[in-house]
Parts: structure tokens; sequence; C-alpha cells
């Protein structure tokens, strides 16, 4: 593990811890590693929450191979071949020619059987095809060069294409997504995203790049978004999206642990992703919150040198460490007993802040969820607890 002294958006040198573990405490074997301690401060120039303690080499490989079970997620027989992070087998490869052979719009009155179609591409474009829209509205198209980081199925870059003529690339996180994203779009899709080591392996520059939920999993986001800035041609466009808004997650009552999943290095709302990017040189045209009441967040930037790095108000500061507080201590009081045990936290001191907190009229109560933070995933933690616990040596 590498600790890092300064905020990687803003290099502020004063930082607040706000919570100590990610969410492997939530897994009764990685519960003692050291791994599940990230240490994660509150930047007081911009408000990022980082992690100050950082996975590195070995140790973020390890990680990655078991990413499914270290996001609560099961192997199961349902699990969507699009997150699978494993290496492909010929088995799977032939699974997925088959699921792909009919193409994404499936007609319904073919009775397709369950191996030979994909429902999940159909999905993503669904769920996502107001991309292609926000996008086609606001920067120009025509011809130009775009790149997805972090693509899933490729179906933007498609539609991209098809409309708008673009040259589209494409960098994946999985080789299944890869596998996927060539025979079925037949985008250039020639190496993956390595978080470690981010790089573009594409020669030239981009008009556009797109990244996914990038952000928040960037473990060197400095480095990170230099990369980008040198992939852009001057003025160029960084559209951001799945991002989501520490804010109304905490509204929404979610419990802190389960949040702070081990591949999320930063977390922010609304206004500390705009000054982040302003540290970074990119002026926001746009971000919001695309569904109401949900966290996720989608911007549009532009990437600018005479932009100046914005700092956060004292008032806002003071808001955001009170809202982590509660959040932290809420959610430590909403744990199953053993995780609560492994937090090496006074839980007795817990319940009495939490209780001083509920007489305080400064408290960021009128906030607060009127419920107990929730795990998302809980079945899932509850199944990859025993999937583990049943692989385990005896
Ligand atoms: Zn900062």
């Amino acid at each position: 593990m590498v600790t890092i002294e300064q905020c990687p958006a803003c290099q502020g040198e004063t930082a607040t811890i706000v919570c100590r573990y990610n969410g492997l405490v939530l897994l009764k074997d990685m519960q003692t590693s050291d791994l599940a301690r990230y240490d994660y401060a509150c930047c007081h120039r911009c408000g990022l929450v980082f992690a100050t303690r950082r996975p590195v080499g070995e140790e973020f490989d390890g990680l990655n191979r078991n990413f499914n079970e270290f996001l609560g997620r099961p192997a199961g027989e349902n699990a969507n071949p699009l997150d699978n992070e494993h290496p492909l087998t010929d088995a799977d490869r032939q699974a997925l020619r088959r699921a792909l052979a009919g193409g994404w719009l499936v007609s319904e009155d073919h009775e397709p059987g369950a191996k030979d179609w994909m429902p999940w591409l159909l999905a993503d474009r669904m769920s996502q095809g107001y991309h292609v829209d926000w996008l086609s509205a606001s920067v120009p198209l025509q011809g130009k060069r775009v790149l997805e980081v972090r693509s899933k199925t490729g179906f933007l870059l498609d539609a991209l294409r098809r409309y708008h003529g673009a040259q589209v690339f494409a960098m994946p996180m999985f080789e299944s997504q890869q596998f996927v994203i060539e025979r079925l779009y037949d985008i250039p899709c020639t190496r993956r995203v390595d978080f470690e080591q981010f790089d573009v392996p594409y020669e030239g520059q981009f008009d556009l790049i797109i990244t996914k939920h990038l952000l928040t999993h960037a473990l060197h986001p400095g480095r990170m978004f230099q990369t980008l800035r040198e992939h852009l041609v001057p003025g160029g466009h960084l559209y951001l999206y799945a991002e989501t808004d520490d804010t109304l997650k905490y509204r929404k009552g979610k419990n802190l642990f389960g949040e702070q999943k081990c591949f999320h290095f930063q977390s922010f709302d609304l206004r500390t992703f705009v000054r982040v990017l302003s540290w970074q040189g990119f002026r926001v045209l746009f971000v919001r919150h695309p569904k109401r009441g949900d966290s996720e967040m989608t911007c549009l930037a532009k990437w600018d040198p005479e932009v100046r790095g914005q700092s956060i108000s004292d008032e806002e500061l003071s808001a955001r460490l009170g809202m982590y507080r509660a959040w932290h201590d809420g959610s430590a009081l909403g744990l199953p007993a053993d995780t609560q045990q492994a937090l090496g936290e006074d839980m007795d001191a817990i319940r009495a802040r939490e209780h001083a907190r509920a007489d305080d009229a400064d408290s960021p109560r009128p906030l607060k969820p009127g419920k107990a933070f929730r795990l998302t995933h809980e079945e899932g933690y509850r199944a990859v607890n025993e999937q583990r616990q049943d692989r385990r040596p005896t």
C-alpha cells in the first residue's frame, strides 16, 4: 500500500479523515486485511473525498481478480457475461458468438432461447441511449475522432459512428466486453483499461473522450487527467458519465461502508465534481443528474488551459465534513455485528456521537434519511461470504 499526502485532484495539503475502511470490511475473511484500510479523507481545498492509502502492483491486481466478489456480486447462473472479469475460455467465446449471432435488436416474434441473444445489449441501449442525444446536441461529431474509456457494450460509439460518421475507438475493462464490442460492432478495441498504468493505446488525438465511471475508479487521477489532456485536441471535449453524487447516496440512506468499494478511490458531490475538473484544466459546460433522485451524474467539460482551480467555501466544507461524520456513524450502527467488531472503533463512542448529533442544531439532520443506512447488495455480500467460506481449505 502507498500513502498519498496531497489531494490527487488539487494538490491540497490539508484533509480530514472521514472513513477508515472500504467495503472489504463487509467480507469476513478480508476484515483484518491491510487492503480494507483506505483512510478516506476530505480535501479542505476542493472537497474531494479520496483514499489516502492505495494498493499497488500485485495488491491491486489481486483486487481486480476478485472484482465481482469484492463488489458483493456472487457467482451465479444468470450473471451478465459482460461483467465477467476473467479471461475468456473457449466455451465462453462459443457462448458469446451464439448469443451475438442475431445482433442486439432481436425481434420477440422469433422467441429466441435464453442462450441465443444478450438482453443486456438492449438494456444498455435503453438505459444509456440518452447520451447519444445529449452529445449530438452539444458537441460537433461529424467525422470527429471519439474514444470511449470503459465501454461496456460499445453501443454509444456505434451510434456516433452510424449517425455522425465519427471515427470511434473503444477501451473496455474486461475481455468479455472487448469480444462483444469487436464482434458485434467491429469497433477498434485493442487494449483494455489499466487503472494503475492508465494510458491510451491509440495514436493521435481525439476531439471527444467519453469516460464511464472513471474518476471514481482512477488509482492515480492526476496522471489519468494528464493522459486524457495529452490525447485531446486543444479545446477538445471530455464527457464523463456514471459518476455518483455522494450527497445523494447519503440522503437516500445508502450505507457508507457499502459505497466505499475497494475500487472507489474518489467520492464527490456535484459541486466538488466541477471543482475537481477545474483543477485539472476542464471547464464544465453542463453537469446533471439525468435521473431525478438518482445519484448518477453526467457531465460535459471542455479542456481549457485558462480555467482556474476553484476552492470550496468554508461553509460548504464544514457541511460536507458534517455529512460524512453523520454518514460514517449512522452507517456503522447499521452494520452486522461482526463487521462492527472489525471496525476497531468504539461503538459506544459512535453511539454517543449519534446521540449528541440528535441534540445538535447544527448537525446536517434536515438532509438525513429517516431510516437506517442500508447496504446495497446486502444479500450479495451474504452470498459472497458463504461462497468464500466454502472455498477456504479446512
Ligand atoms: Zn482537493
